[in-house]
């Protein structure tokens, strides 16, 4: 007989593991698969678990409510805060995202598979996932290859996609109207980070904060993205870049420079005054890591008959601030929970899955297009009109609200009173304006996700013709 389960969760990352623990607490014959060694569990690639680490403590919350698992030291390194996102000229500091914690990345994945297993979830370690197995337009298990490099083909009524960003189940879906198997490169970020250990040459918040997780926006330093300096334990410190791949052309060519994101991301930490003596912390050999992440908003649909993606598989992170780890994380039980619902109640075709896309639009996707526009039109601003706009055209409150997705209309509306100077601000002003009336639509068609397989194709159609329009609107232009 071949191996059969009920429901096959591929990755045992955050997403993964959360999925292969709700799947089983409700009593399904889980199994969860990852290519690591079990003590590596989670690492996303030979790289490590190359990540910011930072997560709010909202979804740690959800975790909390849904499973009763709660965290400590030393799956919790620090406690920040919040993230502050700092003007390029270093001037100004807008909270975002609330408070949380930087994790101990290692920690947080084998404590999140051990909950999995204490369900009763089998956890397979070292199992390479090569594709999905297809009967009659129905995904029924996976193939790849077990630790003894044998092929393996493993069944189940349905399979979750938990393989983060680059999924080799998504990518072989049959062609289907109803998820994207490509993402397109303008909406990746090509990112690098360091750990490392340092003496504090001298206390500068605005490049250092034990307190704070720093965002740094400077389209100079970090093209179309974004730089980072996140404390860890002691003078300890996860500091790297992300870049757009086609404003790092734009911003090489214009400025005569052959970057990479290797040099930007030692140039980086090199012209940070606070960091002194940096030398990497290579535990598990995870001090050094580059890997892509998306930055659009979460897959249209992330159902197909037989399949459940969750976490980066279907481009869940935060457009603006690349945060994938609370999406993840609460996709991951939404996911385990859709599977169990549909095996108890109608089985596991597209129709009978679709409520887990209405589930997770609700607890986090439905801000998420009107983000990928507010990150469009960031990446068509050149440092100086950053440094004003940061200034001038929102309070720190609105600037907040406008990060969780909310819309500060009546105020900024009354802003277009004011006197602002210079052609350029004055146009990125209006774009604002724009943008924000944009973000309203979308979040509005949003609010109205299809509650059923037929209205999708029309309701989609409506917001890739609200997306397109605004990605005609605004091009990279970094410098
Ligand atoms: C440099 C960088 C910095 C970031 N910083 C932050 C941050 O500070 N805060 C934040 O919230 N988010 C951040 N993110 C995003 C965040 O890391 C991801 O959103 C999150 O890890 C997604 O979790 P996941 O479970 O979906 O996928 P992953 O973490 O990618 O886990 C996927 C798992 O599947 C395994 N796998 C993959 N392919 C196969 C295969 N073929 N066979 C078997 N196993 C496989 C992997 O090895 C891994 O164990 C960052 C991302 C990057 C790249």
């Amino acid at each position: 007989m071949p191996d059969q389960y009920d429901v096959i969760i591929a990755g045992a990352g955050m997403a993964g593991s959360l999925a292969a623990a709700v799947a089983a607490k409700k009593g399904l014959k889980v199994l969860l698969l990852d290519r690591n060694k079990e003590q590596e569990v989670g690492k996303k690639t030979n790289w490590g678990w190359v990540c910011g680490d930072a997560v709010a403590d909202a979804h740690l919350q959800f975790i909390k409510s849904k499973l009763g698992l709660t965290f400590d030291y030393p799956e919790l390194d620090v406690k920040v805060d919040g993230v502050l996102v700092i003007s390029p000229d270093l001037e100004y500091k807008i909270p975002f995202e609330g408070a949380g914690y930087v994790l101990n990345r290692p920690a947080f994945e084998y404590k999140l598979m051990q909950e999995a297993r204490r369900n009763g979830a089998e956890y397979m370690p070292e199992f390479e996932v090569e594709g999905p197995i297809m009967e009659n337009n129905y995904i029924t298990g996976i193939f790849g290859k077990d630790r003894e490099k044998q092929h393996r083909e493993i069944r189940a009524k349905i399979v979750i996609d938990a393989l983060g960003v680059a999924t080799t189940l998504r990518r072989k879906l049959p062609d289907n109207p109803y998820i994207d198997k490509v993402v397109d490169v303008a909406d990746l970020e090509s990112t690098g980070r360091y750990i490392y250990d340092f003496e504090l040459d001298h206390s500068d918040e605005r490049f250092y904060d034990p307190k704070n997780a720093l965002i740094h926006l400077n389209q100079e330093w970090a093209p179309g993205g974004y730089g980072w300096v996140f404390p860890k334990k002691g003078t300890r410190v996860n500091i790297g870049i992300g870049v757009q791949k086609e404003s790092l052309e734009i911003r090489n060519k214009k400025l005569g420079k052959n970057d990479t994101l290797h040099t930007l991301m030692d140039e980086y930490v090199k012209h940070n005054p606070a960091i002194k003596n940096p030398r990497l912390y290579n535990e598990n050999n995870n001090g050094k890591g580059y890997w892509s992440v998306a930055v659009r908003r979460q897959l249209d649909c992330m159902v197909f008959n037989g399949y459940i993606g969750a976490g980066d598989s279907m481009a869940m992170p935060n457009p603006i601030s690349a945060g994938g780890i609370g999406p993840a994380l609460v996709s991951g039980i939404l996911a385990g929970d859709a599977a169990a619902r549909a095996l108890n109640d109608g089985g596991p075709s597209t129709e009978s899955l679709w409520q887990y896309n209405l589930d997770f639009n609700e607890a986090y996707g439905k801000k998420t297009a009107g983000l990928e526009v507010f990150r469009t039109y960031l990446q068509s601003l050149n440092n100086d009109t950053i440094n004003y706009g940061m200034r001038m055209f929102l309070t720190a409150k609105e600037a907040e609200e406008l990060s969780y997705g909310m819309i500060p209309e009546l105020s900024l509306a009354s802003k277009a009173k004011l006197v602002l100077k210079g052609a350029s601000n004055i146009r990125a002003f209006q774009n604002l304006l724009y943008v924000v009336k944009k973000m309203n639509t979308l979040n509005g068609i949003y609010e109205h996700y299809p509650s059923n397989i037929k209205e999708f194709a029309a309701w989609r159609e409506r917001v890739a013709a609200e997306m397109e329009e605004a990605k005609q609107k605004f091009k990279p232009n970094p410098v």
